[in-house]
């Protein structure tokens, strides 16, 4: 394959009733990086209604966006519809750089546009960087988060899924200014997919919250977790939950904070009685301020935590209400 065909970094912009995911933002601040190192233009796919709002995707940096526009395709999250019109975009645009955030849906159409392209697709990485021969180095956890391998693709485009919230979204500048480019849809819809009906995730954003309180299996029932959900309202944040806790069925996966949850970086983490295994501490430790409570004083927890509370957390969870109540 012909490296020089291929120039550009490309993000894809994934949007949802018109509202870019701010994945896109993240992913536009690495490509921006990238795209010095290679000097080369930044490029963002948005496919969506018209009135999807791409000019933001200028003032997080992207030099040109592509929007692709429908207002029907594009309503429903058809990935073979999506897949086919990226696919047919990136095929005209010869990009050496795709990056997809790691999103549910984004893990959806990354692989598909990759197969159809014929080319690699390295998933959930935390790192990206250019190496002296100016190839894409994919850095991600392997082995439960053992070592980090470091990937490179002998295709091209180089294609990487990236998770929400492991970057830094792009400041934003309204006045950057950049070209917008409308496209037509080619590829209309697979007619596969079709919503009956919507689910409200309890509105659980865990990643999002600036205050995220989360238990560990040591919360052995619905009734003991009510005095989590309860610190979680006083502080006005979210509830979190270890993998050993969501398995119980006390809690739902949307509540997972780790390596196979989401990532948080609140301002605030408590944790609560959770041993802090290295697949929790990926999805936390860049919280700003992070307090453990855990009765054993050897718990990896509290390496990675501010303020340490050794003791039984059903006596000092109610001890802290009482004191914030008060
Ligand atoms: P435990 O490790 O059993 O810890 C419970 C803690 O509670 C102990 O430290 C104990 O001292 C403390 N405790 C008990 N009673 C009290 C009390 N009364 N007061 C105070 N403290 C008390 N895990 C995740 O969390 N998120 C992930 O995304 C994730 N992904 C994974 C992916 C893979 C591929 C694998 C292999 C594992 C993954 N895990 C994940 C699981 C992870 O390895 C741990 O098993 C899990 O995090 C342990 O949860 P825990 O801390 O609640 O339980």
């Amino acid at each position: 394959m012909e490296v020089k065909e291929y120039s550009g970094v490309l993000v894809f912009a994934e949007q949802n009733k018109n509202a870019i995911h701010k994945v896109a933002y993240e992913l536009l601040g690495k490509g921006r990086e990238l795209s010095e190192k290679l000097q080369c233009r930044l490029m963002a796919a948005v496919l969506g209604p018209d009135k999807t709002d791409v000019n933001e995707l200028i003032y997080r940096g992207a030099d040109t966006v592509y929007h692709v526009c429908d207002e029907k395709i594009f309503s429903v999250p058809d990935e073979i519809a999506y897949a086919g019109n990226l696919v047919k975009l990136i095929g005209e645009l010869k990009p050496e750089i795709c990056l997809f955030g790691a999103t549910s849906f984004g893990r959806s159409v990354a692989p598909r546009v990759a197969a159809m392209l014929e080319t690699g697709l390295t998933a959930d990485c935390t790192d990206l960087k250019i190496d002296d021969d100016m190839k894409l180095v994919q850095i991600r956890p392997a082995f439960s988060e053992n070592i980090l391998a470091h990937i490179k693709s002998d295709n091209y485009p180089q294609m990487a899924t990236v998770r929400y919230k492991e970057f830094e979204e792009a400041s934003r500048d309204q006045s950057r200014t950049g070209e917008i480019i409308k496209l037509e849809a080619v590829l209309s819809s697979s007619n596969t997919v079709e919503v009956l009906e919507e689910l409200s995730i309890e509105d659980i954003n865990i990643a999002d919250a600036h205050v995220v309180v989360s238990a560990g299996v040591a919360v052995k029932s619905a009734e003991d977790l009510k005095m989590i959900n309860e610190l979680a309202d006083l502080l006005g944040g979210q509830v979190g939950a270890s993998r050993a806790l969501v398995e119980t069925g006390l809690i739902s996966k949307a509540h997972q904070v780790g390596y196979s949850g989401s990532r948080v970086k609140p301002t605030v983490y408590i944790a609560c009685g959770i041993s802090g295994a290295p697949q929790h501490l990926a999805g936390m430790k860049e919280s700003d301020v992070i307090i453990a409570i855990n009765n054993d004083p050897s718990a990896p927890i509290f390496n990675v935590a501010d303020y340490s509370i050794v003791g039984d957390m059903y006596k000092i969870i109610p001890e802290l209400i009482r004191a914030i109540k008060n």
